[in-house]
C-alpha cells in the first residue's frame, strides 16, 4: 500500500443552485470541473442530495441508475441530459452492512436526481465513476442526520468521494429574478453566520440551526437543502481544514457557498 491509500478522501458540500448549471458553462460549473481535477480520483461517489427524501434511509443499489429529470419549466436541452454513470451495488451493500447503528435499506427505483447529476456531470463529464445516492430520511431529526453521517467515515478510507449537494441559503419563495448576482441582506447575513460557525467547528449550533435567529430561519425554510451540509461537516476530522469555493449569493435568496473538507 502506498502512503496515498491511507489518506482520507476529501468530503464536499456543494451548493448546486439552478439545474441549468448542469449544462451552462459558468463560474460555478467551471469550478466544479477544476475541483475534480485537483483532488484524487475517487473509486466511487456517494451523494447525499437535497432532492431525495424518503421515509426510511435508503441507498441506491442498482447497477445502472437512471437520470431523473426532477424539475419543471426548464429547456428541453436540460431534459435531454443523460448521465450514464454506473451504480455500485457492492458499495451499496457494504454501506448497508457497515452502518450498524442505523437501518439502511437498498433501493432499486430511484437513480440519480438533479441535485446529484447536475454537479457530478460537470465534475466528471465522462460518467466513468460509479455513483451511489443516500436518501434523506424525513423521519430523522437534525442530529439523526449528523450522527448517521459519522458512520460513513470508513468510506473516506476507501477512496469514496462523499458529496452533500444542497444550498446553505435556499429560499425559493424569496427569489429576486432581477438579481442575477448577489443576495438580500438577510441572505448575506445568514451565509455569514453559517460560515462563522463552520470555521469554528460549532457543529452543535449548526445542527440546531433553527435556534440561529431570523436570518438563518429565512435561509433554511425547509431542511432538505441544508441537511447535506450536516453530512459533510459530520465527516470532518479535528485536524482537517475547510476550503470554501463558489462562495457567492445569487438571485437574492440562494447561496452557492460550498466547502471542501480535507
Ligand atoms: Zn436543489
Amino acid at each position: 500500500m502506498s502512503d496515498n491509500s491511507k489518506k482520507l478522501m476529501p468530503v464536499l458540500f456543494v451548493g448546486h443552485g439552478s439545474p441549468m448549471n448542469a449544462i451552462e458553462k459558468n463560474e460555478f460549473s467551471d469550478t466544479w470541473l477544476k475541483l475534480a481535477q485537483s483532488i484524487p480520483r475517487p473509486d466511487s461517489i456517494l451523494c447525499i442530495s437535497a432532492h431525495w427524501e424518503t421515509n426510511v434511509t435508503q441507498v441506491t443499489a442498482m447497477a445502472k441508475p437512471k437520470t431523473i429529470h426532477d424539475f419543471g419549466g426548464f429547456p428541453k436541452e436540460l431534459f435531454d441530459v443523460e448521465y450514464p454513470a454506473p451504480g455500485n451495488p457492492e458499495l451499496a451493500e457494504e454501506i448497508i452492512r457497515s452502518v450498524t447503528k442505523f437501518n439502511i435499506t437498498a433501493d432499486n427505483n430511484w437513480g440519480l436526481d438533479h441535485g446529484c447529476w447536475s454537479v457530478i456531470r460537470c465534475m466528471y463529464p465522462k460518467a466513468d465513476i460509479p455513483v451511489v445516492q443516500l436518501s434523506l430520511n424525513c423521519n430523522g431529526d437534525n442530529s439523526f442526520h449528523y450522527k448517521l453521517a459519522k458512520e460513513l467515515l470508513f468510506l473516506r478510507e476507501k477512496k469514496v468521494l462523499i458529496i452533500g449537494s444542497g444550498n446553505m441559503v435556499h429560499n425559493l419563495r424569496m427569489i429576486d429574478w432581477d438579481m442575477e448576482h448577489g443576495g438580500a441582506g438577510w441572505a448575506v447575513a445568514a451565509n455569514k453566520i453559517l460560515k462563522g460557525l463552520i470555521d469554528h467547528n460549532e457543529h452543535e449550533k449548526l445542527v440546531d440551526y433553527q435556534s440561529l435567529g431570523k436570518d438563518v430561519q429565512l435561509a433554511v425554510p425547509t431542511p432538505e437543502h441544508y441537511l447535506p451540509l450536516l453530512y459533510a461537516l459530520a465527516l470532518k476530522q479535528s485536524d482537517e481544514t475547510i476550503t470554501y469555493f463558489n462562495d457567492k449569493l445569487v438571485m437574492g435568496s440562494l447561496s452557492m457557498t460550498s466547502i471542501m473538507i480535507g
